[in-house]
């Protein structure tokens, strides 16, 4: 047995990620599983029965290393329905292995050793050790609850965190787990910082059809944002399908081209069947998109009300499919110990807040629910968390 440690230093730090932790207490206690972010019910059968159909039309080789044409042009098409902004097929859109893959990719692609990366805590768990593979430095600045009830930051604090060492700001709206929609005058700060500090910009947008409140607005679409901005998503969230792990990243060809370099040397490609069964979701009308975004803010409703029954101060979000509680007027435990303990005293999964936070303490108090489930999982859910502790 070697004496040194398996695990490579810049990697000391991120154990098993918190979501298969919490799904394995979820199997092993029988408790009802809000914590990993996955929906219990498919999506569309037309985009299940193209996978099916790829696959006995004999799709099941590499595909081409930046994606299908096909579904490069559905991305496009996308972009432009939703956001007008348009997209060469050709050398601007990038199919990945999830959004993770393009995530890592754009951090391995673009960051030498030692370059900073600004993001606000708390941050989505790749993102951290995406940066760290990279030998790159996450530098955060905190998003804090408002009086209001959503989450905001100092602008001065953010200011500050761009130096000359910054190459990318990563930014995720709608945001996990805050449930955050970054407003425009939040968005046209940060196009300002990323312009005035020859910033790229890389913005994970995975929950873009989830927004309750507010609109969601692409960071590419800020003036003289496009050709410095990656826009990734991801069909996992977008049409229900997380396994299939086929991801998106679009921006201008030189930024995708870096991108694509190490993206080749990840999975090379990924998904065959699936990618035109992707194609034929991202061209379906726009009821289910709006659908999406309204069944989900029913059962966000449904999930808070009985939150708030149990005695939690609900934080409600303006987009994803996460809800946050403050957990402080239920019990004097810290988030990671009172989710150890959930299964146990209330037959719940949830998340700690904690694990999301560089600075651990912040999450201390709030622990975070999917909501991207039936709502008579939902109901049930929400009926032993008030019997629990209401
Ligand atoms: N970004 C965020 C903010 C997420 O919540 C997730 C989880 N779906 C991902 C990226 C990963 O997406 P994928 O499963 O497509 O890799
Ligand atoms: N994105 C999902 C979440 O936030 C989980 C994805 C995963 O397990 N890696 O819960």
């Amino acid at each position: 047995m070697s004496r040194r440690p398996y695990l490579a230093s810049r990697l000391q730090g991120f154990g098993t990620t918190i979501f298969a932790e919490m799904s394995a207490l979820a199997a092993q206690t029988g408790a009802l599983n809000l914590g990993q972010g996955y929906p219990d019910a498919d999506g569309p059968d037309e985009v299940k029965q193209a996978a099916i159909d790829a696959i006995f039309a004999g799709v099941n080789q590499y595909s081409p290393g930046p994606g299908t044409m096909d579904l490069r042009k559905a991305v496009a098409e996308h972009q432009r329905r939703f956001y007008d902004f348009d997209l060469d097929p050709n050398d601007e859109v990038l199919v990945t292995a999830g959004a993770t893959e393009a995530l890592a990719a754009s951090f391995l692609g673009l960051c030498e050793t030692g370059d900073e990366v600004v993001a606000f805590d708390p941050t989505y768990d790749s993102y951290g050790a995406g940066i760290a593979m990279a030998g790159a430095v996450l530098k955060t600045v905190p998003l804090l609850p408002q009086s209001d009830g959503t989450f905001g930051f100092d602008d001065d604090e953010l200011r500050r965190a761009f130096s000359p060492k910054t190459r990318l700001l990563m930014l995720n709206t709608p945001h996990n787990p805050t449930g955050k929609v970054f407003t425009p005058s939040e968005l046209q700060l940060l196009a300002e910082l990323c312009q005035e500090h020859d910033v790229i910009a890389i913005v994970d947008e995975v929950y873009e059809h989830m927004v309750f409140s507010g609109t969601h607005v692409p960071l590419a679409c800020l003036p003289g944002m496009f050709e410095r901005t990656v826009t990734i998503s991801s069909a996992g969230k977008t049409f229900s399908f997380t396994g299939w792990k086929v991801g998106w990243a679009t921006g201008p060809a030189p930024i995708l081209s870096a991108i694509r370099t190490a993206k080749q040397f990840l999975t090379f490609v990924n998904g065959a069947p699936f990618q035109p069964a992707v194609a034929v979701g991202l061209r379906l009308p726009n009821d289910y998109f709006n659908s999406l975004g309204v069944e989900m803010e029913a059962k966000k409703t449904l999930l808070c009300e009985k939150l708030d029954k149990a005695g939690f101060d609900v934080l409600e979000p303006e987009g994803t499919y996460f809800a946050t509680a403050d957990i402080s007027p239920v019990s004097k435990k810290k988030s990671v110990e009172f989710c150890m303990a959930l299964p146990e005293e209330a037959g719940v999964v949830a998340v700690p807040c904690s694990v999301f936070y560089q600075d651990e303490r912040m999450g201390d108090h709030h622990i975070r629910f999917c909501f991207a489930k039936s709502d008579a999982f939902l109901a049930e859910a929400g009926d032993r968390l008030i019997a629990a502790y209401g």
